[in-house]
């Protein structure tokens, strides 16, 4: 048989979207679960930039600072847990399977478990990843400002580099295992090659291309690919977008009633894929939230 439905809303998901999502549902008292299994997607980053009045706070302090204040709200529970399953209750509603095993019942679910990079297979980068190695210019190329910068991969470096033009002193791409693009700015010097090891040398990036050619950058700017960190939209059969990212509405919802998300797993169909940023992601936890609970209202609930 399945549970009661305890809970108002089941927010899945600690980052900065699960944790505004459940602020949010804390402030009209109602009942709300936060499950999150605290793997970031910004866990390697020493300080989040590009947040205002949180420009240069490390990311843990802010998750800590928030779950704080989500202790003065008495409707909301935060578990440090894994949710494994989730599925349609069938008198409504949905039913969330913990690591522990444990059933949950949740009137409604916000989706805000993210995505995972990724990376290139080049020998040595994940240990470079959030430190000197990143995706983003606005989060991470003011730190390199008047530097050599490198872009690693050939697919985002047009735009990549016009970008940190004017932040970088110097902007070198290595295509690495694709062609060389022909459409950079002028001035932008090429280095072709597959890239075969990135390791850290004080505060540089050496990449050691096949052949034995070095380059020494200040740091290096990566494409990776990105996956849903959870398996709901699939178990749930959500409508993604082409980037893999959930389909959602200018509301948050999903294309299943009852669930919404918020946060890098989810984008507009309008958009090529989610603006990622803890900005960004704290409003479309905002959102989900808030579209969760109107279907609440709107079901006499
Ligand atoms: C290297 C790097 C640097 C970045 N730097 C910046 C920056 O400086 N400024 C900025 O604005 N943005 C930055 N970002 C982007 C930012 O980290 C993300 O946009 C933001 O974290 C997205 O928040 P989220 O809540 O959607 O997802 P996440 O922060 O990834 O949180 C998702 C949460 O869901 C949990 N979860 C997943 N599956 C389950 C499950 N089955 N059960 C329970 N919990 C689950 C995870 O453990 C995690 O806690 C950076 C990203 C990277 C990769």
């Amino acid at each position: 048989m399945d549970p009661h439905l305890d809970l108002d809303v089941a927010v899945v998901g600690g980052g900065p979207a699960g944790l505004q999502a459940a602020l949010t549902i804390g402030r009209v008292h109602r009942r709300a679960a936060l499950f999150d299994d605290g793997r970031y997607r910004n866990a390697t980053v020493a300080h989040m930039h590009n947040v205002a009045s949180h420009d240069g706070t490390p990311p843990a302090e802010f998750r800590a600072a928030a779950r704080a204040e989500l202790a003065a709200y008495d409707t909301v529970e935060v578990r440090t847990e894994r949710v494994e399953r989730i599925r349609p209750a069938e008198a409504g509603g949905f039913v969330l399977t913990t690591g522990s095993g444990e059933d949950v019942g949740a009137a409604a679910v916000v989706l805000a478990t993210g995505m995972r990079d990724v990376l290139p297979a080049v020998e040595g980068l994940g240990a470079l990843w959030g430190d000197l190695a990143a995706a983003c210019p606005f989060c991470h190329g003011h730190e390199a400002a008047g530097r050599r910068v490198g872009i690693l991969g050939a697919v985002a470096a047009p735009h990549q580099s016009r970008i940190l033009r004017p932040v970088a002193g110097s902007l070198v791409v290595l295509p690495h295992e694709d062609d060389a693009p022909d459409d950079l700015p002028e001035g932008v010097e090429v280095v072709t090659g597959r890239v075969a090891r990135a390791g850290r040398d004080g505060d540089e990036v050496v990449l050691t291309l096949e052949g034995g050619r070095q380059e020494r950058v200040a740091a290096l700017f990566v494409a990776p690919r990105a996956v849903q960190a959870a398996p709901f939209a699939e178990q749930l059969g959500l409508e993604l977008n082409p980037s893999g990212g959930i389909r959602v509405d200018e509301l948050g919802r999903t294309s299943l009633p009852g669930v919404s998300a918020g946060g890098d797993l989810a984008h507009l169909a309008a958009l090529p894929m989610p603006m990622v940023s803890v900005v960004q992601a704290m409003a479309g936890g905002q959102l989900a939230a808030s579209s969760a609970l109107m279907g609440l209202l709107a079901a006499g609930r």
